[in-house]
C-alpha cells in the first residue's frame, strides 16, 4: 500500500477573468490553495481549494501548521481514515469554513492519487454514471450587467445549445428584478432554464414577496434567497412558492445538508467540493440528496465538478464560470451544450505548473 512520504501547500492568486457581482459581494480574485502529496511509490497527487478573495492565508496556515504534519506515514488510499484523523485533530475549529477548505485541498490530492494509481478518470472512479452533463451559464448574469446585455447573453447561450442561464437578483426594487427576468423569458421563449440567485441577501418576508412576484416567469430555481443558517426561513419560503429553492454553496458539512433535506427546505443541492471538505464528503451529500429525490447542481469549480456531476445519477447541471484558464493548459470540453468529463487519469485538470509558479504568493 502506498504511504505518504511528503506533503506541501502553497497559495496562488488567480485574477478574475471578468467583473463578477451579486447582491452582497464581488469576486475579488481566486485565492487558490494547492496541496501536493507524494507517496513512496513515486507518485504526486495535486489537490486544491479556493476562496473568492479573503481567508486564503488562513487556510494555508491551517494546512501547514496542523494538517500536513499529520500525513507522513499514513496510507494514501485510506482516504476516509486520513480525513477523519484530520477532522478529529481540528475539533476546536470544526465545523468551519477554514478547516473545511483546508480538508478539501488534502482530500482532492488523495483522490488525484487514487485515480492515478487506478489509471482512471475521476468521473469513473467516483461512480461513472455518464460522461456528459448539461451546462448552464452564470458568466452572463451578474448583477451589474444591464438588461439588454443579459438578454443578448441568454439568447446566445440558447443558440449554443446550452440548457440554462443564471441571473443574479437583489436590485433595490422588486420590479427591477422582475423586469430583467421577464425580458429574458420573453426573448428566449419557454425552452431555456432561467435560474436566479440572491446570494443570501433577502429577509424571510422579502424572499416570499419576491418569489411570488417571479412565479409566472417559470424559473428553474431560486438560489440562496436567505442566509444559509436560516433553515426555518427556507422551510417557510419553500412552502409558500412553487419555485424550487436551491442551497448549498455556503454549507461546510454533510450534516447541514441533512437538516435542509429532512425539513423540505431544499429542492436543488449545490454542494461545493471545496467548501464541504473535499470529494469524500461531496459524494456523501450527493448520495444523501439522491435518497431525498433531489438533484445536485454544484456551485462553481466547473473543472472538477464536471467529473463529480457526471459520476452520480442525480447530477443535473454544471455551472459555467471559467476561472482557471490562466493556470491550466486545456479547457473543459463542451459539445452540443453539454460539458464532457475529462478521460485523463486523476482529477483531469490540466494544470500549467509554470503559470501556477508565477502566481505563487505564499
Ligand atoms: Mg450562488
Amino acid at each position: 500500500m502506498p504511504t505518504i512520504s511528503a506533503a506541501r501547500a502553497y497559495l496562488v492568486d488567480v485574477a478574475v477573468e471578468t467583473e463578477r457581482t451579486d447582491a452582497v459581494q464581488s469576486f475579488i480574485k481566486q485565492e487558490t490553495i494547492f496541496v501536493e502529496i507524494e507517496t513512496d511509490d513515486g507518485r504526486t497527487g495535486t489537490g486544491y481549494s479556493y476562496t473568492i478573495g479573503t481567508g486564503g492565508r488562513a487556510v494555508l496556515s491551517m494546512l501547514r501548521d496542523h494538517l500536513l504534519p499529520r500525513l507522513s506515514g499514513q496510507e494514501a488510499d485510506r482516504i476516509e481514515s486520513v480525513w477523519m484523523d484530520l477532522f478529529a485533530h481540528t475539533r476546536s475549529t470544526t465545523t468551519g469554513a477554514i478547516t473545511s477548505l483546508a480538508l478539501a485541498a488534502v482530500d482532492t490530492a488523495l483522490w488525484d492519487l487514487k485515480c492515478q494509481r487506478a489509471d482512471e478518470p475521476l468521473w469513473r472512479m467516483a461512480g461513472g454514471f455518464r460522461r456528459d452533463v448539461p451546462l448552464y451559464d452564470t458568466e452572463g448574469g451578474w448583477l451589474h450587467i444591464d438588461t439588454d446585455e443579459l438578454v443578448a447573453g441568454a439568447v446566445a447561450s440558447k443558440a449554443a445549445g446550452w440548457s440554462g442561464v443564471k441571473v443574479k437578483v437583489g436590485k433595490p426594487r422588486i420590479n427591477e428584478d422582475r423586469d430583467r427576468l421577464a425580458a429574458i423569458r420573453e426573448a428566449v421563449g419557454p425552452d431555456l432554464d432561467i435560474m436566479v440567485d440572491a446570494n443570501q441577501s433577502m429577509t424571510g418576508a422579502d424572499a416570499i414577496r419576491r418569489a411570488h412576484a417571479f412565479e409566472d416567469i417559470d424559473l428553474a430555481w431560486l438560489e440562496e434567497p436567505l442566509p444559509a443558517d436560516d433553515v426555518s426561513g427556507h422551510v417557510r419560503l419553500a412552502r409558500s412558492t412553487s419555485i424550487p429553492i436551491a442551497v448549498g454553496e455556503s454549507m461546510y458539512a454533510v450534516q447541514q445538508f441533512r437538516e435542509y433535506l429532512e425539513r423540505g427546505a431544499a429542492s436543488v443541492v449545490q454542494v461545493d467540493v471545496a467548501r464541504v471538505g473535499g470529494i469524500t464528503p461531496w459524494l456523501k451529500v450527493a448520495h444523501l440528496a439522491e435518497a431525498f429525490n433531489v438533484a445536485v447542481c454544484p456551485h462553481f469549480l466547473m473543472e472538477i465538478h464536471v467529473s463529480l456531476t457526471a459520476a452520480i445519477p442525480n447530477g443535473r447541471y454544471v455551472e459555467h464560470i471559467p476561472q482557471l484558464r490562466a493556470v491550466t493548459r486545456t479547457e473543459m470540453e463542451i459539445v452540443d451544450g453539454r460539458a464532457l468529463a475529462p478521460e485523463t487519469p486523476g482529477l483531469g485538470i490540466d494544470w500549467d505548473n509554470d503559470a501556477i509558479d508565477n502566481r505563487r504568493v505564499a
